[in-house]
This record gives structure tokens, C-alpha cells and sequence, in this order.
């Protein structure tokens, strides 16, 4: 049987830069055997050490995820796809109920319009699906937008723009240069201003009649319950994993429905997560994926247009949820491709074993997310063995290796940046090995010479050295503390900073 398989963009570097691969196989499991037996790194992507498939790595036939079929077992036929689609750093409802959980079923409760109202929103009061009724519900609506970046900037310029009468907005960032290919709610006479400010200002300008409550603060376990009480609907617009499971996980507690989307280079995802209604993103995602195995839109990029698309059919569902209107993403995973212009669709269902929304909860209250995530060290044990590999990675200052090099010191430049960051800017002489390949390439660095090894800001670059060092490579190695931007703060300002 040929199948294709589709491969994530996150995991094309594992798999020749190929984004679908023929196999012959009889099973899906067999399919994935064939594809990581010609990719062998991308095996360990998505098959834990115990050879199990890995948590965070979801597999469909076609559109069914096979946990549902007869897992990796599920028969393939003759042009079936085989979808992975990883987790990536993002029922109908009756009647306008999000509104009429706090504001009551009668629609004489709803807050009226005035003249002015009634003369902006006149193109949704004489559609039949929105009408008097439905802009009222929007007027009455209480939605959360959690971040004013890529997702957050069109979400929150339509829903003020459609009337959602109250809007909370929770940021704790500032405007950046390098925000504004995507972030279009913020103008260049913003960089430096808090977002939320920022943000603020445009929504209020879009619309005056809304009133919008800005959140200067990290969401953290401690607030979020609280804010969440407070709205109808939560939008999450946020971009690392810590904050998509405390969204998801104080949604469940607090019985609000997610509206979900997340992006990375030219992929997109959205989602509605209801737990009342059906999966929550842990039935989706039980775990995730280990830290830095999945880049973030800051190291991986991302087209500034894909926010746009992913953040406007987020306002959709929101816009819908309040409405009553259509089918909303319960239940149903949309999947973009930008490059190929490509929607697609997945069926989601409950995890009756879900942590947090099944029949069984064992999380009733929030946690530390950044423990669940991996992103806190592990307490150092004082055992001679841990000591040895505890040893602190040697570092080196731009500043310091300017000297060396001037001094006329034997000194090798690793780059671990991907080529098209290399493109950008590079340091005279320096040698780009990318870290995904960069055990694979380990004889390509002279274990003879003094070696500096960098990347943009330090992360990448400490990662590879690790990486190395397990491998057994036997050199001397220090990190650039700072990466190349280090570099060109203080050595060469004409090296540009991205
Ligand atoms: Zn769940």
C-alpha cells in the first residue's frame, strides 16, 4: 500500500527538508518505521527510549487520530495520508449561552444600543445570524485575550471592531523593532511602550463604545483563576508551552470555553477547547514536548501574515461562541499550511483518562507550569558523578575573543545558527554547522584547536556544547556568552542585530 505522510515543518530539518514522503506500509506504524528508518533523527522526535509513541507527537489516518483507531496498528490503505502533527510554542453550542451563564436567558436583560452603535455595527444588524439580538450579546460579552503579540494583535482589533463590549487584556511585555512585522496592533511610535498601553490606545481608537481592562502581569498560577472568573471567554494568544497549559488547565476549572490557536513559520493551528463540550487541550497534548525540541517562534521565525490568518479565525469562534452562530472548532483541530495554502481538518475527542477534564481528575487546582514544562533545573545532587557533569560550561566574552583573535590565538568558529541567519550576519571566519546537525558533523571540528561556539544569543550555542560533550567529543570548547549579538554590541556594531 503507498501512503504519503505529511511532515510537520517543525520536524522537516529530521527528514531532508521534505514536507511529504511516499512509503509502502500496511499499518501506521509500519508507515512511521519506514520513514524513521530512512530519517533515523527522526526517530528519537517521535519514539520515546522505550520505542512508545511520544505524548506530544499526534498521528492521524487521514482525518482520525489513531489513538482513537487501533493506534499504531490502525490499517493503511492504497492513498491514505498519514499526518503527524506535533504540539507547537498555540458539540454546537445553543444559543448565545457564554452570555447567558452570567447575563440570564432573557434577552431584555441585554444591554441596548445607541443610535451611534446601531449606525457602526448596521452591517452585522441586518445579517439574520447576527441582527439586534446578536449585537446586544456581543455588547454584553466579557472576553479575555491572553498577549497583544502576533495572535493577540487581530484578535483584539476584531473583536473591538465587532463590538465585544469588554475586553481584558493580559500582557506584561514591551513594544519591540522586531514585533512590528506581525504585531500590527502596535505602530512604530510605540517600540518601548508596554504593550498593554499600546494595545489599548489602537482598540480604544477602533472603538470607543468598548471598554477594554488591561492586566500589566505575567499569568501565572496564582492570578489566573481569578482573572478567568471574570469573563465569558478566554482567547489564548500566547506563545510558549507553560502558558498554553495554565490557560487550558484554569479554562477547565473555571468552565470557560479556549479559544486556541498557535504558529510557527508558515503553519497554524486553531482550536475551541471546552471541557463542557469536549476535548481540552491535555486530551489533545498530554504532555509537552521536551524544552527546546520544539522552537519557539523567536528562534524558528515566523511569516508575519500567519498570525493575521490564525488571530482572525480565532475572533471568529469568539465571535461565534457569544453569537450562538455555526459550528465552532469544538472538537476539531484546523490545521493552515501558508505555504501551500492548505486547510485542513482533524477530529478531536475527549481522554476520558484526561488529567484535568476527565473522569478522573487528578489536577484540581493549578501547578507549578514551568516544573510541568521542564524548564526549571533540576536540583544539582552532590554525588562525585553529578559533579563531573554539573562542571560549568566555560565561557568566553565577545570582547575577549576580539582579543584572542587580534593576539593571533588558534581559535576555530563554530556558528550553530541555521545558514539563513548566517546570511544575516556572520563573525569573520566562523564556521556554520546548524545544531541539528551538529553531532552528525563532529569531525568537521578539529578537536586539536581552541573552539568558541555561538549562535545568536548563547541558548543554541550551550545546547551544542552539551551535545558534543556527551558525544564524546574530546576538544576544548566555550560558549560566546551573548551569541553574535554580544558581538555586535561590543565589538562590531555593522554586524546586524535581528
Ligand atoms: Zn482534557
Amino acid at each position: 500500500m503507498s501512503v504519503t505522510v505529511l511532515i510537520p515543518t517543525a520536524l522537516r530539518q529530521y527528514a531532508g527538508g521534505k514536507s511529504e514522503i511516499e512509503v509502502e506500509a500496511g499499518t501506521a506504524g509500519e508507515a512511521l518505521d519506514k520513514l524513521t528508518g530512512e530519517y533515523a533523527d527522526l526517530r528519537k522526535h517521535l519514539y520515546s527510549d522505550s520505542n512508545a509513541l511520544r505524548n506530544f507527537v499526534n498521528v492521524y489516518v487521514n482525518d482520525d487520530d489513531i489513538r482513537h483507531v487501533e493506534r499504531l496498528e490502525t490499517p493503511v490503505k492504497d492513498g491514505d495520508t498519514v499526518t503527524i502533527v506535533p504540539a507547537i510554542a498555540g458539540g454546537a453550542a445553543t444559543e448565545g449561552e457564554v452570555v447567558e451563564a452570567k447575563h440570564g436567558a432573557a434577552v431584555e436583560a441585554l444591554p441596548t444600543l445607541s443610535n451611534e452603535e446601531i449606525a457602526r455595527y448596521s452591517r452585522h444588524l441586518i445579517m439574520p445570524e447576527v441582527g439586534m439580538e446578536g449585537q446586544r450579546r456581543l455588547k454584553a460579552a466579557r472576553v479575555l485575550m491572553i498577549g497583544t503579540g502576533g495572535l493577540g494583535a487581530p484578535l483584539g482589533m476584531y473583536l473591538a471592531a465587532a463590538g465585544v463590549g469588554h475586553l481584558g487584556i493580559v500582557d506584561f511585555d514591551v513594544v519591540d523593532e522586531s514585533n512590528l512585522q506581525r504585531q500590527i496592533v502596535h505602530g512604530t511610535k510605540d517600540i518601548g511602550r508596554p504593550k498593554i498601553e499600546s494595545a489599548r490606545d489602537r482598540l480604544s481608537d477602533i472603538n470607543p463604545h468598548i471598554a477594554i481592562e488591561t492586566y500589566e502581569t505575567r499569568l501565572t498560577s496564582e492570578n489566573a483563576l481569578g482573572l478567568f472568573r471574570d469573563y465569558d471567554v478566554v482567547v489564548d494568544g500566547t506563545d510558549n508551552f507553560p502558558t498554553r497549559y495554565l490557560v487550558n488547565d484554569a479554562c477547565v476549572l473555571t468552565g470557560k470555553p479556549n479559544v486556541y490557536g498557535s504558529i510557527f513559520r508558515f503553519e497554524g493551528q486553531a482550536s475551541v477547547f471546552w471541557a463542557e463540550r469536549g476535548a481540552c487541550y491535555r486530551c489533545q497534548y498530554p504532555e509537552p514536548p521536551p524544552p527546546g525540541l520544539v522552537p519557539s517562534c523567536a528562534e524558528g521565525g515566523v511569516l508575519g501574515v500567519l498570525p493575521g490568518i490564525v488571530g482572525a479565525i480565532q475572533a471568529n469562534e469568539a465571535i461565534k461562541l457569544i453569537l450562538g452562530a455555526g459550528e465552532p472548532l469544538i472538537n476539531r483541530l484546523l490545521l493552515f499550511d501558508a505555504l501551500k495554502m492548505r486547510f485542513r481538518e482533524f477530529k478531536l475527542r475527549k481522554n476520558p483518562e484526561c488529567p484535568v477534564c476527565g473522569d478522573n481528575p487528578t489536577i484540581k487546582e493549578l501547578i507549578d507550569y514551568e516544573e510541568f514544562c521542564g524548564l526549571k533545573p533540576q536540583p544539582a545532587v552532590a554525588t562525585a558523578n553529578h559533579e563531573e557533569e554539573k562542571r560549568l560550561m566555560e565561557e568566553i566574552t565577545a570582547t575577549e575573543l576580539k582579543q584572542r583573535l587580534d593576539r593571533g590565538d588558534d581559535i576555530q568558529i563554530i556558528d550553530v545558527r541555521e545558514p539563513n541567519e548566517f546570511e544575516i550576519g556572520r563573525i569573520p571566519d566562523s564556521n556554520l554547522i546548524p545544531l541539528a546537525q551538529v553531532v552528525n558533523r563532529m569531525s568537521d571540528i578539529d578537536p586539536g584547536r581552541d573552539t568558541v561556539v555561538h549562535c545568536k544569543a548563547g541558548g543554541r550555542s550551550a545546547k551544542a556544547i552539551e551535545a558534543l560533550q556527551r558525544a564524546g567529543f574530546t576538544g576544548h570548547l566555550a560558549n560566546l556568552k551573548g551569541g553574535i549579538t554580544a558581538w555586535s554590541n561590543e565589538v562590531d556594531p555593522s554586524v546586524p542585530k535581528y
